[in-house]
């Protein structure tokens, strides 16, 4: 247990030196700090695949439940890390390093083929460690097991190919005048202040207290649970839109997940939150079925109307609901509404399996990007930038993440379903302010066990089910229908 508590406070530390990198550090300090993160990286790799640590993990004698939870796990991904030579982690390390800065100069230059080679090493590699595990169904299935543990390529096709199919009528369905009509982008009238005052009134409600988190700005908002105790959370001030708000209520439900994490699972493998799919169903339920219903907006409208008159003092709540649940048929995945995000992920994939497969090359990439976007989301691509190319992933080599994403908002309509069966007046609190109820019901049900289940365990325990886009589609279909009776 000193061991892997050891390993996990190397974790942590690599992750505050991550957060300090993207929110505080020196620009000019780079490359010193990729140094002390390599060396911390390695460190805890090389004190982690020790055969010291299979032998005592052989060995261990659980004195409790807990102990037992952590020895399965620690020994799961004990026994996957030891099947990767350390020669090809190196090489994916290096290679990734690579495709990161030919895609930046790729997209600089709007244009996918200098990146194509890159990109192909970069697949090669990772059907190289896929390899590694040659009793796995599905040459997808080890890697989308780094993030979703114990998922198999063909539940994620299923469930996705279901959503995909409900979603593709209900964004076609959508006329396009209704798109315009609810245009909230375009107002330049949404000044920084304001909107710091505004996300600290929202923080200060959801109850994220100023002695366990912290509030930053980022280029591109994430969260770091550091340990349960100091949760980071970061946003985007744009005086265009109300991203800043959005973001902030996505990453609080990142955060408050680490937070309310059973204390006696701190250093241990098992202080996080369950996969990265659970993960996004927490962001994404405060982020939608929060921060887009109309209790919040009863609640926040006199907050925004205090901290940004020029936009919101000529403005009705119900104006402003509406106009934050508009679907608007777009090319970037990371600026889609609720409704159309989904497909912009099912194209991606869609796209990265036949990638792993072999049954799609990758000079045919572009090509059958813009095809899918046309099917399925009915947009015209006009270039590589507004295509292929929007998303880093790809080029850091991480192939089985994005499925997680829609996975997660799958996950996320589930348990909706059953946190407004368990508590009918949810939307009531909301409105008055009150947001305890819904987050110690996600303690309780969810945040506490952190990994002790696996994904699919605890999703049985807490819905009683497996994965399931049935509850998701129709709340989807539900928001669409009251939207469609307010415009008529
Ligand atoms: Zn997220």
């Amino acid at each position: 247990m000193g061991r892997l508590a050891e390993i996990t406070d190397l974790e942590r530390t690599a992750m505050l030196l991550a957060w300090d990198q993207e929110v505080c550090m020196p620009r000019g300090a780079a490359a010193d700090h990729g140094e002390l993160r390599a060396t911390i990286d390695r460190l805890t790799h090389e004190r982690f695949v020790d055969e010291r640590v299979g032998e005592l993990l052989e060995a261990a004698s659980p004195r409790d439940e807990i102990e037992a939870d952590v020895v399965r796990t620690a020994r799961r991904e004990y026994d996957k890390a030891r099947r990767v030579p350390g020669d090809l982690v190196a090489e994916i390390t290096r290679a990734a390093a690579n495709a990161r800065a030919a895609w930046l100069e790729a997209t600089e230059a709007n244009a996918f083929a200098p990146f194509a080679p890159f990109l192909e090493r970069n697949v090669e590699l990772r059907r190289e460690l896929s390899a590694c595990f040659p009793e796995a169904d599905h040459p997808y299935d080890p890697l989308l097991d780094d993030f979703e543990p114990g998922m198999r390529t063909a539940d994620a096709s299923a469930a996705l190919e279901r959503l995909r199919d409900g979603l593709v009528p209900m964004v076609a369905g959508v006329a396009p005048s209704d798109e315009a009509s609810l245009d909230l982008q375009g107002d330049a009238s949404l000044p920084e202040a304001g909107q710091r005052a505004l996300v600290r009134t929202v923080l200060d409600a959801l109850g994220a207290d100023d002695d366990h988190w912290r509030l930053d700005e980022a280029a591109h908002p994430f969260s770091s649970g550091i340990t349960a105790t100091d949760i980071r959370i970061t946003t985007r001030y744009h005086e265009h839109d109300l991203e800043s708000l959005l973001s902030t209520l996505h990453e609080f439900g990142h955060g408050l997940y680490e937070r309310q994490v059973d204390p006696a699972l701190a250093r241990t493998p098992l202080g996080h939150g369950a996969s990265a799919a659970w993960h996004e169903s927490q962001s994404r339920l405060w982020e939608n079925m929060v921060g887009r219903s109309p209790g919040f907006w009863r609640w926040c409208m006199p907050h925004a109307q205090a901290a940004l008159p020029g936009y919101f003092a000529e403005r009705t709540w119900q104006e402003v609901q509406r106009s934050v649940n508009a679907v608007r048929r777009t090319l970037i995945r990371v600026s889609a509404d609720e409704v159309t995000y989904g497909l912009h992920v099912i194209v991606r994939f869609e796209l990265e399996l036949a990638l792993i497969e072999g049954e799609l090359a990758v000079a045919d990439l572009p090509a059958a990007w813009n095809d899918r976007m046309l099917a399925y989301l009915g947009v015209e691509v006009p270039d590589d930038r507004q295509g292929v190319l929007q998303d880093v992933h790809w080029s850091e080599g991480l192939f089985g993440y994005f499925p997680t994403y829609a996975i997660g908002n799958v996950i996320a309509g589930q348990l909706w379903t059953r946190i407004c069966d368990e508590l009918p007046d949810i939307e009531e609190r909301f409105a008055a302010g009150d947001f305890a109820p819904l987050r110690e019901w996600l303690g309780e049900h969810v945040h506490r066990h952190g990994r002790r289940l696996m994904p699919d365990e605890l999703l049985q325990e807490v819905v009683g089910g497996p994965l399931d886009p049935g509850p998701y589609l129709a709340y989807l279909e539900r928001k669409l229908q009251a939207s469609a009776q307010l415009m008529a």
